[in-house]
């Protein structure tokens, strides 16, 4: 910005006026002055010019041809004409009168001081005819040479004045023309003009100076002023560029923020594909786009089979891994216009659009089947799952998001229900069985209140001498609508639904109750077997509720088995310290079901675990099928090593019974010497089989 100059604003300024104020001023000065000089000659020559008249007219008037005509030859000076300008010049001498001449009316010259002017016409001349009018005129001239009488001068300043010459009756007789010098008084004028215009110019000067010192002070100020209002404009303008630059970062954090919240709200963290809320949204689009094209759609309901078992047994970091591992898979060979979605743990669901033969879907599906039975390679593990596909189509299975959705959840869990690593379509018929699950698990949660649970006793016998050892627990469920309802039914239904904590902790309390009531009447069982679940175990607390089990009915510790499945001791997270736990309550650990699972040698030899259960589906195959029978024989080989005792249960014929004891199998368990018995008829048994 171009800053306003107060100094040299005010410098020219000033610099002007005074220039203007001392030109006017001078030039008045030396008007007036003149003007003065003029009159103050005028009337000194009037005064002469009365002088003149009053001494010399009479003379003149003998000498001079006043009557003079033009007409007329030159004008003789009178013959004593030297003496009469002798007499004027002696009459002007002492004045400043330089010259004198003297015009009749008709504006003849009729006598000069200089003779060469003698007879020239002045008629015409203005001066002239104002004085012959009564007026008397003057003019101030330069002249560079002049003819007076004392000479010719030179450089003269002269006030000429047209003087009338009046008589004694008023009347004008003639005009005199008076030349007086006033070349001294002038150049005093203008001396005193200079002196003048140096001292105003002086006396300006020192008032400009001292002006010049306020105005450049006020300048000073007004610079710093105007420079703290630059700086302060500066400060503001920076001020407001980082309040822009902080509430544009602010807004695009917000942004940002919001982005993420977006994403978060709308993805699962871990595999970054869209979650539960998103799949919905986008799935109601798809039904919207395929209903308004008259299209079909397929939901594919995606369960991964065995991951439990990886994440209870290599920890959930490598399980987020094979989630993520089996996400780019799915992905991968996902067309692009399919949306996949992470429901939460290990189902995933997507969907395939555009169908025009459901058989392209089980393809599909089937594909996705063999992809993820695929080893998948986590850090140094190559871990082998497979998946349960539930397929549910659009429209003919459910028109809407949630129906379809939830119908091909239960097609998966047909899916798993005929055996894992398969896919089912959606049947009508399925939603009957789910609804017939949702009614079974209500009648279940009234179960023990109803006092619809009972345990069954089922003895075990030792192999070589036939006599009862103990007996497993094991629960039932009469219904009055549904009548009995087997354990394989309820129990996987109270596993998810939680209720086997109840149930479980129902089932424990009441084994050591009847075996304490047992004792009391006298009928001595050595021990009693409960299965746990590995639900029962996973929701913590499990050791409080054996030991609360053990106190509350006064039941010896050594008196309780617990039956864990193989399975759960291989996946359930942290299985070795529960187990020493129940080792240290002084409770026997059994794993149940063994064989089928793939527990490790040496992982076997660190439980604290007193017997092995040779799963009834070797047994079955006693004297029918070699591979079992080398499968017993390993067990019970091993069980010998490891000094630990076999069970074999459900035995249910001689053979197999005669091949186990040859094998050197410590107990039995079987329908070959009883089914399981309610707690009256078991005891009866137990008498006899003792006796
Ligand atoms: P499990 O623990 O392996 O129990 C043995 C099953 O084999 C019992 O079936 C029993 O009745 C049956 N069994 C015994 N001897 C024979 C035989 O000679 N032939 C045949 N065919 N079967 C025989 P059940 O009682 O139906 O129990 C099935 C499974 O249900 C049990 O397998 C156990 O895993 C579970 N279960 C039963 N009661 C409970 C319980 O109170 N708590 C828990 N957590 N699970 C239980
Ligand atoms: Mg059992
Ligand atoms: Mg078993």
């Amino acid at each position: 910005m171009q800053s306003f100059n107060l100094t040299r604003y005010f410098s020219t300024l000033s610099f002007i006026l005074i220039v203007m104020a001392g030109g006017a001023l001078g030039a008045h000065f030396r008007d007036n002055a003149t003007r003065q000089l003029v009159a103050d000659a005028e009337q000194r020559n009037v005064a002469l010019t009365q002088v003149f008249r009053n001494s010399l007219w009479s003379r003149f008037t003998r000498h001079v041809e006043l009557s003079y005509r033009r007409d007329d030859a030159a004008p003789r000076q009178a013959e004593d004409g030297g003496a009469l300008r002798a007499a004027v010049v002696g009459m002007m001498a002492g004045t400043a009168v330089v010259k004198v001449k003297l015009y009749n009316r008709d504006g003849l010259t009729v006598f000069s001081t200089d003779p060469a002017q003698l007879g020239e016409d002045k008629r015409a001349n203005a001066g002239f005819r104002s004085a012959l009018a009564g007026r008397p005129v003057s003019e101030l001239t330069h002249r560079n040479s002049f003819d007076s009488f004392e000479g010719t001068l030179s450089d003269l300043d002269v006030v000429s004045s047209y003087v009338p010459v009046v008589l004694a009756d008023g009347r004008v007789e003639g005009v005199v023309e008076l030349y007086q010098d006033v070349t001294a008084t002038l150049r005093e004028i203008d001396r005193t003009l200079w002196r003048l215009s140096l001292a105003v110019f002086a006396v300006l000067a020192i008032l400009f100076l001292l002006q010049l010192v306020v105005v450049r002070r006020a300048q000073g100020i007004l610079r710093q002023q105007s420079d703290a209002l630059e700086e302060a404009n500066r400060e503001l303008d920076r001020r407001v560029r980082e309040r822009t630059a902080e509430l544009e970062a602010e807004v695009a954090e917000r942004r940002g923020a919001e982005a993420r919240l977006d994403h978060l709200a709308h993805h699962d963290p871990l595999t970054g594909l869209p979650n539960r809320l998103m799949f919905f949204e986008q799935l109601g689009k798809s039904i919207a786009l395929a209903a308004r094209a008259g299209r079909q759609l397929a939901v594919l309901f995606i369960d991964l089979d065995r991951f439990k078992e990886v994440n209870d047994t290599l920890g959930h970091a490598i399980g987020d891994e094979l989630l993520v591992a089996v996400t780019h898979r799915l992905a991968s060979h996902l067309r692009a216009g399919d949306a996949l979605a992470r429901l939460g743990g290990d189902e995933f669901i997507c969907v395939v659009e555009d169908i025009t033969d459901p058989r392209e879907v089980g393809i599909v599906a089937e594909k996705l089947i063999a992809l993820l039975s695929r080893p998948f390679g986590v850090h140094d593990h190559e871990l082998y799952i497979a998946a349960s596909i539930g397929i549910c189509l659009y429209p003919g299975d459910g028109e809407d998001v949630a129906t379809l959705v939830r119908n091909a959840d239960t097609a998966m869990y047909q899916a798993k229900a005929h055996g894992r690593g398969r896919s089912h379509f959606y049947t009508a018929e399925m939603t009957v069985y789910a609804q017939e699950r949702i009614r079974l698990e209500g009648l279940l949660r009234r179960a023990i209140e109803a006092g619809e649970l009972e345990l069954h006793y089922q003895l075990k016998v030792a192999a070589a001498s036939g006599r009862p050892t103990g007996a497993e627990a094991l629960v039932r469920w009469r219904n009055a609508e549904l009548g009995a309802i087997a354990p394989i039914r309820f129990i996987p239904l109270a596993e998810e639904t939680g209720f086997i904590g109840e149930l479980g902790e129902w089932v424990l309390r009441e084994a050591c109750r009847q075996m304490v009531a047992w004792r009391a009447a006298g009928l001595v069982v050595p021990r009693v077997a409960v299965n746990l679940s590995v639900k029962q175990i996973e929701r913590g607390h499990i050791i409080e509720t054996v030991r609360a089990a053990l106190d509350d009915t006064g039941l010896d510790p050594a008196a309780l088995e617990l039956e864990i499945t193989e399975s759960l001791i291989m996946n359930a997270e942290d299985a070795l310290g529960v187990l020493e736990q129940f080792h240290r309550l002084g409770v026997h650990l059994a794993i149940d079901d063994f064989g089928t699972g793939y527990s490790s040698l040496a992982y076997l030899k660190q439980l604290p675990v007193g017997t092995l259960k040779i799963d009834r589906a070797f047994v079955v195959g006693i004297g029918a099928n070699a591979g079992d029978e080398a499968i017993i024989r390993t067990i019970v080989a091993l069980a010998r090593s490891l000094g630990l005792a076999t069970v074999a249960e459900g035995v249910d014929s001689q053979p197999q019974f005669d091949f186990l004891r040859a094998l050197g199998c410590d107990e039995i368990q079987g329908y070959l010497f009883s089914q399981p018995l309610p707690a009256d008829e078991f005891a009866r048994k137990w008498r006899a089989c003792a006796a």
